[in-house]
């Protein structure tokens, strides 16, 4: 079989040339012009078909016939200007501290060296260069513009850089089981009561009264009616009501923000907020309207995914350097292709070269490039070994 670290160890300065021009890049959201154009031109370079996906998105497949896996790396950056001195820096205001520009090299490197193998590939390879991670909704837009239809994805591999922290050195490889990711929900709980004077209590009912036992039955929630060893979320983040210190106040209004460990929590959150919410409005006279508007959904690591990609990463890596972690992370947009097909998301360490204090979403951070070929070689491994074993 083809050796795939010593194959991106080979074409290692071009996976770093890449990585450099779309960083200087670094452009936002789903207008990602300059970025496509230069992926969508390396991919052609190589004789693969790239194609446009949505705004900002590029998807292309190579192989023939048999199952098919889905690679993904995003592309986008983050509205803050670059503070690292190096000479490639974004000059923009934009800044790619999130690491999307490694992500994008490593994909990029991965899909050269499988275009070169790909008489070797017992399956098809599907390419996700993804817009708009950092405001969630990237994959969604390339879903919609069938992303995974034609051919139809059968499960799909997906991977962000990781630094400063545990696990972080290049060359480690973490993962978790079943959710990785909170879910992310947002709830606007509307309090009405009846407007009178603040002497005359007994004509009105307050508003801002009710709405400030709502913050503390909430928060109840999560310290009586959940597990200890979970670190779901409610949180009243902002509450605003009332016209006057002397005036009941007729309506207050809570935005809440709801983090579940899982989709089963999830949903118990969702139907304990407005019970607790609607019960105690009623207790007091008055009533509440709650709006639960679902954003983004926990992360699922798929049994199927988790049970065999580990072994296939440890064959690049070292099984020593595979390393299973049980903390959560932030939330990641890729759950919205793991919502419809079996995924697995890994961190890939790369160092801290700027120290340990300088991580994610930190202007002055500096990634070390010495990943990247690790990056295209799990990506390689994964979808070949997969693919050799689920024919
Ligand atoms: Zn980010
Ligand atoms: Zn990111």
């Amino acid at each position: 079989m083809t050796d795939y670290r010593k194959e991106a160890l080979k074409i290692q300065d071009e996976i770093i040339a890449d990585r450099r021009a779309v960083h200087g890049f670094a452009e936002l959201g789903l207008d990602l012009p300059k970025t496509v154009a230069y992926v969508t031109e390396k991919l052609q370079s190589y004789g693969i078909d790239a194609k446009p996906c949505g705004k900002g998105g590029v998807t292309a497949t190579i192989g023939q016939g048999g199952k098919v896996i889905l690679l993904r790396g995003d592309m986008d950056a983050l509205p803050m200007a670059e503070d690292t001195g190096l000479p490639y820096a974004a000059t923009n205001g934009n800044c790619h501290s999130c690491g999307h520009d490694m992500h994008a090299a490593m994909l990029l490197g991965a899909a050269k060296l499988l275009k070169e193998h790909e008489s070797e590939l017992k399956g098809r390879v599907k390419f996700m260069f993804q817009p708009g991670e950092e405001i969630l909704g990237g994959a969604a837009e390339m879903i919609r513009n069938g992303l995974l239809e034609n051919p139809p994805v059968d499960v799909a591999f997906g991977m962000h850089t990781s630094t400063g922290g545990k696990h972080s050195d290049v060359g480690t490889i973490s993962y978790k089981k079943d959710y990785v990711t909170f879910s992310g929900d947002f709830v606007k709980v509307t309090v009405h009561g009846k407007q009178s004077h603040g002497a005359s209590p007994e004509m009105g009912v307050d508003a801002i009264s009710i709405a400030a036992h709502i913050v503390t039955g909430l928060e109840e929630l999560i310290s009586r009616e959940v597990s200890n060893q979970e670190r779901s979320i409610v949180l009243t983040g902002k509450i605003y009501g009332g016209d006057s210190c002397n005036t009941q106040a007729g309506t207050c209004v809570l935005e809440v923000s709801v983090r579940a460990a899982s989709a089963e929590r999830r949903d118990f959150l969702k139907k304990r907020v407005k019970e607790i919410s609607e019960g105690i409005a009623l207790a007091f006279r008055g009533t509440a309207e709650v709006e639960y508007v679902y954003g983004m959904a926990p992360m699922y690591n798929h049994p199927d995914m988790y049970n065999c990609v580990p072994g296939y990463i440890a064959e690049i890596v070292g099984e020593e350097n595979v390393v299973e972690v049980h903390e959560y992370g932030g939330t990641e947009d890729f759950t919205a292709v793991a919502e419809r097909v079996p995924s697995i998301y890994v961190n890939i360490g790369t160092g801290s070269i700027a120290g340990p204090d300088i991580t994610h979403h930190n202007p002055k951070i500096i990634f070390d490039e010495s990943a990247l070929p690790i990056g295209t070689a799990v990506y390689c491994q994964t979808a070949v070994r997969w693919l050799e074993e689920h024919q």
